[in-house]
């Protein structure tokens, strides 16, 4: 069976640099992979846009394509989604099917400060996305801590349910949300940073743009 793929955040919204290492990552581990928009990030300030208006952003990005689709669990639970909890829910879900947790490199990054972070692996393998233009070190402690787990093989992630740890080349794009909530709040259209999608309904956008003084 496929490997069921998780990438998880704030979609604040869901811009083309998401769009695309999904994309990417489904090519490089056959995978199925689901978007999951977080509820209440417990490590970030909160997002711009409502849950509803991010999941309404997502529908609309995702329209047209059957490889990517959409998980909102998280946000339909209250409080503070643990992503490790999260996890083990899937876990109970769907067996043995292997089950990855997709990650930006500034994400695994700090995988240290997560709730439960060694945990992770007992039901899920990370797969590590390359971002450019952003500082990801990975700390020495992490870095020994995941090392006996690494494999460069789509193989062996389809072997096995969960425990392992890899790293995925996609193509490298340098977007990011917070980029696009400032060219969006300072008046600009990012059209192309943007899924097409997001363009049909100017409610959409609307969470970003300033209001003109009355
Ligand atoms: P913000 O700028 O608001 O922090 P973001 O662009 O980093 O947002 P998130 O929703 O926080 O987007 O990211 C969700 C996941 O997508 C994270 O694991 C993040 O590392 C990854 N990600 C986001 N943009 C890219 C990109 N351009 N290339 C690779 N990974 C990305």
């Amino acid at each position: 069976m496929k490997p069921l793929a998780l990438f998880g955040g704030t979609f604040d919204p869901v811009h083309i640099g998401h769009l695309s290492v999904a994309w990417e990552a489904s090519e490089l581990l056959d995978a199925e992979v689901r978007l999951m928009p977080a509820n209440v990030p417990p490590h970030r300030s909160p997002p711009t846009a409502t849950a509803a208006q991010r999941v309404d952003m997502l529908r609309a990005a995702l329209r047209g394509q059957p490889r990517l689709t959409l998980d909102t669990r998280e946000l339909e639970r209250s409080g503070p989604s643990y992503t490790v909890d999260t996890l083990e829910e899937v876990r109970r879900e769907i067996g043995a099917r292997p089950l990855v947790l997709l990650l930006g490199a500034d994400a695994f990054a700090g995988l240290r400060s997560w709730h439960r972070w060694r945990e992770l692996f007992n039901v899920s393998h990370i797969g590590v996305i390359n971002r450019p233009g952003i500082d990801a070190c990975i700390p020495v402690e992490l870095e020994r801590a995941v090392a006996a787990r690494r494999t460069d093989d789509a193989g062996v992630i389809h072997a096995q349910p969960a425990g392992r740890l890899i790293e995925l080349a996609v193509t490298p794009l340098e977007v990011s949300a917070t980029r696009i909530r400032e060219l969006l709040a300072a008046g600009r259209d990012p059209r192309y940073l943007l899924p097409a999608g997001l363009f049909d309904d100017p409610a959409l956008l609307a969470p970003y743009r300033v209001t003109p003084a009355t």
